[in-house]
């Protein structure tokens, strides 16, 4: 039988750190893999890996290096079974977020993976989160058409993905939507969970449009600090995050500056503070003047997934407006539970 094949684009993060003799940490060199981590040579697949030009900490992850990653993988899609993606963990949801909503018709793995602690460090999780990303990337067992991340044991849909611990090796949570894989003695996988295989040939679109901004809503919060971020130039779409099932102060002065920036044409997407649950426009009457003035309910999408939605369908659709608002609504790739 062939041995299925596995494309690691490497990117950087704390993952691909090696101590040198010293016990200095640097980034490794990825044809040195099998040094880092030495049971991948017993693996039953093929490894191939590419190296982004920069690699960086993904605080420096930007919308062009999304760009590229999709690039790749767009031009060596029919030479590989599936892709791995070794990425820091600070922005990893982000990135996996953007790269659902670049691919469409998606029919192969792409499973995001870093660590918490250096390869070369001797109690890191990275070996184990690489080869459990290797072993679900190239499984002929259960094929996942979707963008993931593989994080301490669990594999979770990239655009449910956020990371939740700067400290534990457990980093990561999908809140609203279940893990699809869990890694124990064997790698269980939840195939009713799962995307449906599509139909068509896998499209990308890298195009991205950033001038949109979050404005986090806090109690005491003035007109200063939302007209700042309502009258930034250039700005076409904003993230409001709201209160509980999507509340928001109703003062007459927060429902006029929201109305006027609807009116020159700035979209308005509602996505709830809390980790968990839903917006629910209209469940109190805190949500009701949003609705009427035209803000959109985010229903139970992340913070991550909503700022790279917004960006990829303004980037998509830059002369229809109109186009973007209904799909904000609408779930693409899994990303909002309907
Ligand atoms: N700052 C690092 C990064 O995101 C953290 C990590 O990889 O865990 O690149």
């Amino acid at each position: 039988m062939n041995h299925n094949r596995v494309l690691i684009v490497y990117t950087g993060g704390t993952i691909g750190m090696v101590q040198d003799e010293h016990g200095s940490l640097h980034p490794f060199a990825l044809d040195r893999i099998y040094d880092a981590v030495p049971q991948l040579r017993a693996c039953s697949y093929d490894i191939d890996s590419v190296t982004l030009d920069h690699i960086i900490d993904s605080s420096n992850m930007s919308p062009s290096m999304w760009a590229d990653i999709a690039g790749i993988i767009e031009r060596e899609y029919d030479r590989y079974d599936g892709f791995v993606v070794l990425h820091g963990t600070d922005t990893m949801a982000y990135t996996a977020s953007a790269l659902s909503f670049m691919f469409k018709n998606l029919s192969k793995p792409v499973v995001l993976t870093g660590s918490q602690l250096p390869l070369g460090m001797l109690r890191s999780d990275g070996r184990e989160n690489i080869i459990c990303a290797l072993e679900i990337a190239s499984t002929r067992l259960a094929v996942i058409p979707e963008v993931c991340i593989f994080f301490e044991n669990h594999l979770y849909r990239g655009n449910r993905s956020t990371k939740l611990s700067a400290e534990n090796f457990d980093a990561f949570e999908s809140y609203n939507y279940p893990s699809l894989a869990k890694a124990g003695i064997n790698i269980s996988f939840k195939e009713r969970l799962f995307l449906p295989m599509p139909q068509g040939r896998l499209q990308v679109r890298t195009a991205c449009d950033t001038h949109v901004a979050v404005l986090k809503l806090f109690p005491g919060i003035g007109p200063e600090v939302v007209n700042a971020v309502l009258q930034a130039p250039g700005l076409q779409g904003v993230v409001i995050e709201t209160y509980g099932t999507g509340n928001a102060p109703t003062d007459p002065w927060f429902i006029s500056a929201l109305e006027e920036a609807i009116r020159r044409g700035i979209i308005v997407l509602n996505v709830t503070q809390c980790k968990a649950g839903a917006v629910k426009m209209r469940q109190y009457a805190a949500s009701c003047d949003m609705d009427r003035i035209g803000v959109i309910g985010g229903g139970d999408i992340t913070i991550e997934a909503a700022v790279t939605k917004m960006m990829y369908l303004l980037g998509s659709y830059p002369t229809d407006k109109e186009h973007v608002r209904m799909r904000l609504g609408q779930s693409l790739r899994g990303e909002i539970t309907e």
